[in-house]
C-alpha cells in the first residue's frame, strides 16, 4: 500500500525536495510513497487571491485566513479521509519517534505549512487537526518541518530501509540514545575499536552496547534518562528490582 503525503503549502515547488534522493526518493520512485504538494491559494476566492490578512487586535506580520485554509484542509479530507491533518506549528505536540512510528504505519498524511506569523486560530477549533512541532526554535515556514516529518516517516516505510535494518536499535527507540558504532581500520590515529566488539562474544557485545547506550542517554539528554528510569521502574522486572534493592 503506498502511504500518500498530500502538503498544503504555498510552496509546492519545494517538494519533494530532499525527499526527491536517496532512500526517499528510491522509495518514491518505487511507489511506497506517493508526494502530493497542493497550493493553499488555489482555495482563495477573491481576485488577488489572497491567503493571508493584517493580525485583528494589531501588530506585525500577517496571518493566514482560517476560510481559506479550512477549504484546502476540507478537499484535501475528501481525498483521504482517513489520513490525519497535522499542522506545522512551533506550539504544537514535539514530534518524537512515536509520534513518528504512530503516523508511518498509518494509510498516509495530511501537512498544513504555516507562513507569515502562522495560522488563524479559529481553524483548530473548526477542523480535527494536530498540530506538530520540530523543535524550540522558529523556522520561517513549515514545509522544512514537513520534509523533517516526512523524512522520518518514510524511512519507517516498508522495504524502504531494506531488511538489513529496521531501525529498531537506533536511538529513541527503546527510550535510549544509541550505542557508539566503529569500524575499519581497528587503529586510527592511536584509537582502537573496544576490544569487546572484536571478541565475537555476541552476548558480551550486546551487554556492552546496553551500558553504553544507559551511559551516553544519562549524561547527554538526563530528560529522557529520567523518563526511562520512571518506565523501567513500573514494569515487572523494574518492580522486582526495586524490592530487591529495599531488601538490599
Ligand atoms: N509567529 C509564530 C510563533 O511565534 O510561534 C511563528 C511563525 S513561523 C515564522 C511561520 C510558520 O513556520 C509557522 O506557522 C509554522 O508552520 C512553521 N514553523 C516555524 N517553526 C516551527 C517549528 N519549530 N515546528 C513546526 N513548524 C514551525
Amino acid at each position: 500500500m503506498t502511504f500518500a503525503a498530500q502538503i498544503l503549502t504555498l510552496y509546492p515547488e519545494m517538494f519533494p525536495g530532499p525527499l526527491g534522493t536517496s532512500l526517499a526518493g528510491r522509495a518514491l520512485g518505487e511507489g511506497t510513497w506517493s508526494c502530493d504538494p497542493i497550493q493553499i491559494r488555489d482555495f482563495a476566492t477573491d481576485k488577488h487571491k489572497s491567503v493571508d490578512d493584517t493580525p485583528a487586535g494589531g501588530g506585525a506580520g500577517m496571518v493566514m485566513r482560517a476560510d481559506v485554509l479550512a477549504r484546502a484542509v476540507d478537499d484535501a479530507m475528501t481525498r483521504q479521509p482517513d489520513a490525519p491533518v497535522l499542522a506545522m506549528t512551533p506550539r504544537g505536540e514535539p514530534l518524537t519517534q512515536a509520534l513518528v512510528r504512530e503516523i508511518a504505519t498509518g494509510p498516509g498524511v495530511t501537512i498544513l505549512c504555516g507562513r507569515f506569523e502562522g495560522m488563524d486560530e479559529r481553524l483548530f477549533e473548526a477542523r480535527p487537526i494536530r498540530e506538530v512541532s520540530i523543535g524550540d526554535y522558529i523556522l520561517s515556514g513549515g514545509e522544512t518541518a514537513a520534509i523533517v516529518l516526512l523524512d522520518a516517516c518514510i524511512r519507517l516505510l516498508p522495504g524502504v530501509m531494506g531488511a538489513a535494518s529496521s531501525g529498531d536499535e537506533e536511538s529513541f527507540e527503546s527510550g535510549l540514545l544509541e550505542y557508539p558504532h566503529y569500524t575499519r581500520p581497528n587503529d586510527w590515529e592511536g584509537r582502537t575499536i573496544p576490544q569487546v566488539l572484536r571478541s565475537g562474544d555476541h552476548a558480551k557485545i550486546a551487554a556492552w552496547r546496553q551500558a553504553m547506550a544507559e551511559d551516553h542517554t544519562r549524561l547527554r539528554r538526563p530528560d529522557l534518562w529520567e523518563r526511562h528510569s520512571d518506565v523501567r521502574d513500573q514494569s515487572p522486572s523494574g518492580a522486582q528490582r526495586q524490592t530487591k534493592e529495599k531488601r538490599a
